[in-house]
């Protein structure tokens, strides 16, 4: 295989889809070595077959507004690849939402999941709705519109959808019940459902939490720790909250947080009361991180990304791809970050990958670092299979193990000679070889 004609070759087939192409170089570059180390994968021609989806399902959502206006979004089902196991990716709402987006989500997750060790197949799904401003009866009728087209196309062994951007307990809960009403049948088909109708324990904290067991290992490779460490978090959401409360438990101050207007800047850190109340602010009152500002005078920087206005030694981007590019870097890295742990998926540009790993700081690419949101998802699948419910003690030390073992794999694959541990070749080439042995033993679909 050589990376570069694989790579203008897909850039000629798919010329509008950067993010995707994005992805696909960042993998491709890593594992070109370990690929042509096994002749037989070029036989099979298996990097087209790995890096093209199974099948993409795209449909139309009409729903009706509060005042009775019709409304008509995309919605669409990336099913990427199921070697190891059935289909297994968050859904998407946010206005961005568009096919190049899902088609990177879903080739990142396939390799993320055969990281965890469990056996999930990648995909994604969205929509270009946005939840934002919309009354609970909206979000509840276009929940159900989406699902009235996508139900036939998932199920626990086929096809297994969860959250991600836009998509939190409520939308999971709305889904789920339209797909149980459509399927005739009560089955683990979602992830991320609520306590009473077979969620699990720790599933909304795992991600966070997760990638703070992550940067753990990374710190113990340099015989560091955590406390007392200021810490930089973008995003307000599900992984940006729980990773707060995680690293506020374990003595370390976050400095920042962020939503798509702006960021806030608390050098002192926040506390736990005001970690509260941004959970209450983005959850229940569905507000802004400008008024975190105005109810605890910090500074707020409008329609700017934490980067450049935060002295820390950590940085935990955790809402949205490409949030940090190269200027970010070399300004994080000057004002003296040591380790970058990636919560969100694809945060960081090409060029601010390779200021981290040129300046040899510890950086834990999101394949790895965010796992543990889909590992708990796949503990929750074996729950409902089993229909039983661990306690929240078992699921946390489940999610600390699996953290530990993605945290050996990426040491094991990605230790360079000098030492350094090159955290994205070691996660791209673990979950690749995975999934490339599962494909050849499988022949050619
Ligand atoms: P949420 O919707 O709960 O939160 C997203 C946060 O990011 C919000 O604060 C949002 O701000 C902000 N944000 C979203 N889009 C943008 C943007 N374009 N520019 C700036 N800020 C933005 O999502 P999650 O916390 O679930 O997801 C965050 C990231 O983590 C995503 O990359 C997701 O793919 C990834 N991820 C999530 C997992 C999960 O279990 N939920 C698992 C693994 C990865 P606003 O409120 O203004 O929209």
């Amino acid at each position: 295989m050589n990376a570069v004609a694989v790579i203008d070759e897909l850039k000629r087939r798919f010329p509008n889809e950067p993010e995707y192409i994005q992805a696909v170089e960042e993998v491709l570059t890593t594992i070109e070595d370990v690929y042509n180390e096994n002749p037989e994968f070029d036989r099979y021609n298996l990097i087209e077959r790995l890096c093209i989806p199974d099948r993409i399902f795209a449909f139309r959502v009409s729903w009706v507004d509060d005042k009775g206006k019709v409304h008509n979004n995309m919605g669409y089902r990336v099913q990427h690849n199921n070697a190891i196991g059935p289909y297994k990716g968050g859904i998407r709402f946010h206005s961005s939402v568009n096919l190049s987006i899902l088609k990177f989500l879903a080739f990142e997750q396939t390799f993320k999941n055969s990281l965890t060790t469990l056996a999930m197949g990648g995909a994604k799904g969205g929509s270009d709705f946005s939840p934002r401003g919309k009354s609970d009866m909206e979000v509840m009728r276009f929940c159900q519109a989406f699902i009235q087209e996508l139900w036939r196309q998932i199920g626990p062994d086929t096809d297994v959808p969860a959250g991600d951007i836009g998509v939190g307990g409520r939308e999971v809960g709305y889904m789920f019940g339209e797909y149980k009403k459509m399927a005739r049948e009560f089955t683990g088909t979602f992830t991320g459902k609520g306590i009473e109708f077979g969620g699990s324990l720790i599933r909304p904290e795992a991600t966070g939490y997760g990638n703070v067991y992550f940067l753990l290992e990374m710190l113990k490779t340099r015989g560091l720790d955590i406390e007392g460490k200021r810490v930089a978090i973008s995003g307000s959401g599900n992984v940006a909250t729980y990773t707060a409360q995680k690293l506020l438990q374990l003595g370390a101050k976050v400095v920042s947080m962020s939503d798509s207007d702006g960021s806030i800047y608390v050098p002192d850190g926040i506390t736990s009361e005001q970690l509260d109340y941004i959970f209450k602010l983005k959850n229940i009152y569905r507000g802004r991180i400008r008024e975190f500002a105005e109810e605890y005078g910090c500074q707020y920087f409008e329609g700017e990304r934490p980067w450049h206005h935060v002295a820390c030694d950590i940085a935990m981007p955790s809402a949205t791809q490409n949030e940090i590019d190269g200027d970010d870097a070399r300004a994080l890295i000057a004002n003296g970050c040591i380790a970058v742990s990636e919560g969100a998926n694809m945060p960081s540009t090409p060029e601010a990958i390779r200021e981290f790993l040129k300046a040899h700081i510890l950086y834990a690419p999101g394949k790895a670092a965010n796992a543990g949101g889909v590992s708990v998802s796949g503990l929750e699948m074996a729950q409902n299979s089993q229909k039983l419910s661990w306690s929240a003690e078992e699921v946390d030390r489940k999610l600390k193990e699996i953290m530990s073992e993605i945290h050996k794999q990426c040491v094991k694959y990605g230790t360079e000679s000098d030492g350094y541990i090159n955290y994205v070749k070691g996660a791209n080439v673990a979950g690749f070889m995975k999934v490339a042995r599962a494909m050849m033993a499988q022949g050619i679909l």
